[in-house]
């Protein structure tokens, strides 16, 4: 998936723990290989080369992913859309953009974005992507999904305690080995030293989006690498977004989301959505909570 995963997993025997960690990584791989892009055997690069042509039938298991991804686009008002990756890239978040984009090149960039040109058939199970060029990709939700596949498979082969680290998308079950909860700190981006908060993880997932190192400077405004597929332009104002959620799947677009619709709009959203919690660090280093939010400082 392009990104690492740390799996860790709590047994009284070492040999019995190394073979929950095996199956984990065993499904992951599986995962990859339904939802990669890039992978030319993959059902979703079918899907993609079929855009504006035909129809393309999936797996349940992709077709509901896809499903699943169109709510989170209803929600979101379109902040998060699978079909982003079909976005010209003229944004280079490399050092190497002199200027700016025009504003119609940014236009034009997103001519072909919109989950509304998704077709999913339920009868037939296939998905089609109505206009040619036409892309979908899964990277702002794929790894909390296959983080939540890994822990569902090892807790229902019975590994009673665990976390899954997907790149910092994370969820655990059970409690570590002296019975304490597993937690996870929340770095001060400014002050790589200084712990922000500690969440108790609690069968929950944390996943935190950020952008710490890909950005470009226009007239003395950041510009970030994740780009508002209704607009074209990178997102501004906000450092990192995390997201408390039962399942990192969720978890894991909305904070995507969340950076995409800003501080007010994203923390609006996730106040109306019961048992999720969003913390957002802006670019002045100010924290920005929803109202549900308990968070330990000194712990
Ligand atoms: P991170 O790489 O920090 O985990 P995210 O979980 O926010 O970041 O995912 C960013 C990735 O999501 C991008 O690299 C891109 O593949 C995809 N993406 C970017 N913008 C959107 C969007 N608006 N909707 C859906 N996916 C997106
Ligand atoms: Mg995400």
């Amino acid at each position: 998936m392009g990104s690492k995963f740390v799996i860790t997993v709590v047994d009284q025997e070492e040999a019995k723990a190394t073979q929950y960690v095996q199956m984990a990584i065993s499904e992951i791989k599986r995962i990859e290989r339904v939802i990669s892009s890039w992978d030319s055997n993959s059902e979703t690069h079918q899907i993609n080369i079929n855009a504006g042509i035909q129809p393309v039938k999936v797996s349940n298991e992709l077709f509901q992913l896809i499903k699943r991804s169109i709510q989170i686009s209803k929600i979101t008002d379109g902040a998060f859309d699978i079909s982003y990756a079909s976005m010209d890239k003229i944004w280079k978040f490399d050092g190497s953009m002199q200027q700016m984009p025009s504003s119609e090149a940014i236009k034009k960039s997103i001519a072909k974005i919109g989950f509304q040109n998704i077709v999913l058939d339920e009868a037939t199970r296939t998905v089609f992507l109505k206009k040619k060029g036409m892309k979908i990709g899964f990277g702002a939700i794929g790894k909390g999904y296959a983080a939540d596949m890994a822990k569902t498979l090892l807790v229902s082969k019975g590994a009673k305690s665990g976390v899954i680290n997907a790149s910092g998308d994370l969820i655990s079950w059970g409690t570590k080995e002296n019975g304490s909860p597993w937690k996870v700190g929340i770095v001060n981006p400014f002050n790589k030293e200084k712990i922000f908060s500690w969440f108790k993880l609690d069968d929950r997932a944390v996943v935190t989006s950020g952008n710490y190192e890909k950005f470009v400077v226009f007239n003395g405004k950041k510009y970030t690498h994740i780009i508002d597929p209704r607009s074209g332009y990178p997102v501004t104002g906000i450092h990192s977004v995390t997201i408390v959620a039962p399942k990192a799947e969720l978890a894991d677009a909305l904070s995507t989301s969340v950076f995409v619709m800003g501080k007010e709009t994203g923390l609006y959203l996730i106040d109306q959505l019961k048992g999720i919690e969003c913390l957002i660090v802006d670019d002045k280093g100010k924290l920005w909570k929803s109202s549900g939010l308990k968070t330990k400082n000194n712990e």
